[in-house]
């Protein structure tokens, strides 16, 4: 099959159904409150439709569904071969439906179409099948007791467990958490970011096909002061697993304190350092990883590698290099296949980003690439890639998540600055290196302070690396076989045999 051209794009469209309610019990309803609100395009401003806007008495409606569910067994009690099933049905539904749901998710929060379904839900159909596939091969445990007994060590499902994610890779950070915390037997109530609601209000209708039971998976739109912080403080959700920023993943922790003491699982934010060394074993590859990991998503990424540390004496060559990437990677129309960059999430956001290129210039910093809004005729939100060089890592903007195309680069001179500037952060969630000798590397990974660091590259090992964050990057880890053990509980069996 051809690859689709813009006009195709366009086309779908334009005859485009938009889902816009919450999936509760396996319905789709209103709001009790019969509120809703506006959901815009990035693209061009343009009100997509309206959703909607879940509250306390809907979190408290969905909970009790899922409770229901989850007592009634039917997938909590099932066996994993079942669940497994379902999970691969549910992955095939995705892929047969990925082009309307990469349009969807386009529309929603301005990322290129063609890297929505490449990416994105290449990815969210991977996760379903990864957690399906994996389910039942995994074997509980027997103590070692002695003769005296017998010491069983079981995984439980834990229950009704709250999702709540952000908007950049709205339905693949949903995935992340729903395969593990589906495949384990547990009932979902998802909150999706109100920016981008309308891959996770769709993917509940393809669960109910694939055969999940109603009750086990909820959609619930709506904002985070309302609906989020009901799910936090309810008190018969027995887990919370949250990204998005680190300020909000702190609120989680007291909703967790003043209600039911819920576990609470978090991903948060990120400012990444990729250290380039001059042993580098290819500065023009080491250039392109670094140019595609600050503007992929427009920067508004987590693990985005926000801070280049170059080894003095390559920093001016280098840089030309990177430079090169960010002018090639200019933003144009999301549904062009062609276009490598997208928009930022909303119009605050755009604001956000143009305040720090605002704060990094007073500060002193210098700045050598882009800048600017573009685009701005089309009513969208685009913002130019843009580099500061000569920044120090007291700035704002080497400190702060900016969560924008913005990348500030940074000297040192020998491997312990490199260190001392990598982890002078309040993150800890990624890191890049570049060198070509093995005993360095090894050396400094084991003294980077982030959940993941990577050698020679800047995307990691996928799913079958666990993946989150050190410090106030999070609690906790997403992918691998290790995101199971945050949605199950340990029990304890001991048997006496005489
Ligand atoms: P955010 O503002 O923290 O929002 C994330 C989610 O929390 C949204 O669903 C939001 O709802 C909800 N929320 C907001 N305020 C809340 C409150 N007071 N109580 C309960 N829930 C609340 O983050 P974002 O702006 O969507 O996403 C950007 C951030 O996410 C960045 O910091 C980024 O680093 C982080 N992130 C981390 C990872 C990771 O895996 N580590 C991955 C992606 C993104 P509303 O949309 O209605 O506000
Ligand atoms: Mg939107």
């Amino acid at each position: 099959m051809a690859a689709k051209t813009l006009e195709d794009w366009q086309k779908l469209r334009d005859n485009l159904n938009y889902r816009n309610q919450a999936f509760i019990d396996g319905k789709y309803v209103d709001a009790v409150s019969g509120k809703t609100f506006e959901d815009t395009s990035p693209i061009d401003g343009r009100v997509l439709v309206k959703v909607a806007e879940c509250d306390k008495e809907d979190v408290d409606i969905a909970v009790k569904a899922a409770r229901r569910a989850f007592e009634a067994g039917k997938w909590s009690e099932a066996a994993p071969a079942y669940r497994k099933s379902v999970l691969l049905k549910l992955a095939a539904l995705v892929r047969e439906n990925s082009d309307e749901l990469a349009l969807l998710e386009t529309l929603d929060m301005g990322k290129p179409v063609t890297q929505a379904k490449n990416v994105d839900m290449h990815g969210v159909a991977n996760n379903f099948q990864w957690y399906g596939e994996a389910i039942d091969k995994i074997y509980d445990e027997i103590a070692p007791t002695g003769p005296a007994g017998l010491g069983m060590i079981t995984r439980e499902p834990l229950g009704v467990i709250g999702a709540v994610v952000p908007w950049n890779f709205p339905l693949m950070m949903a995935a992340w958490k729903l395969a593990p915390m589906l495949a384990t037997g547990n009932s979902v109530v998802l909150k999706p970011a109100e920016q981008s609601p309308l891959t996770a209000i769709r993917l509940a209708e393809l669960a109910m096909q694939a055969g999940i039971p109603e009750g086990v998976l909820n959609v619930l739109p709506g904002f985070g002061e309302t609906a989020g912080q009901a799910l936090g403080m309810h008190m018969d959700v027995d887990a919370i697993s949250f990204t998005g920023s680190t300020e909000v993943g702190k609120y989680f922790l007291q909703y967790s304190g003043k209600s039911n003491m819920k576990a609470i699982w978090l991903e948060c934010g990120g400012k990444s350092p990729n250290i380039i060394m001059k042993d580098a074993p290819d500065l023009n590859a080491a250039a392109q990883a670094a140019g595609m990991a600050i503007f992929f998503n427009s920067g508004q990424v987590c693990l985005a590698s926000s801070r280049l540390l170059v080894e003095e004496g390559i920093k001016d060559e280098f840089l030309e290099k990177v430079k090169a990437v960010g002018q090639f990677m200019q933003p144009g129309d999301p549904l062009d296949p062609k276009t490598m960059m997208g928009t930022m999430v909303d119009k605050s956001q755009t604001k956000r980003v143009m305040g720090y290129i605002e704060a990094g210039q007073k500060e002193g910093a210098k700045l050598v690439l882009g800048g600017k809004q573009v685009r701005q005729n089309t009513g969208g939100e685009y913002i130019e890639p843009t580099i500061f060089d000569n920044v120090k890592n007291d700035m704002k903007i080497a400190q702060e998540e900016i969560f924008g195309p913005v990348l500030s680069t940074l000297t040192f001179k020998d491997t312990e600055e490199a260190l001392k500037i990598a982890n002078d952060s309040i993150y800890g969630l990624y890191a890049n290196l570049w060198t070509n000798d093995l005993t360095k590397a090894h050396k400094m990974a084991r003294k980077i302070r982030a959940g993941s660091v990577n050698i020679n590259n800047t995307g990691g090992g996928g799913l079958v690396m666990p993946f989150g964050g050190y410090k106030q990057s999070g609690i906790g880890r997403d992918g691998s076989l290790h995101a199971l053990d945050k949605f199950t509980q340990m029990k304890a069996t001991y048997i006496a045999l005489g």
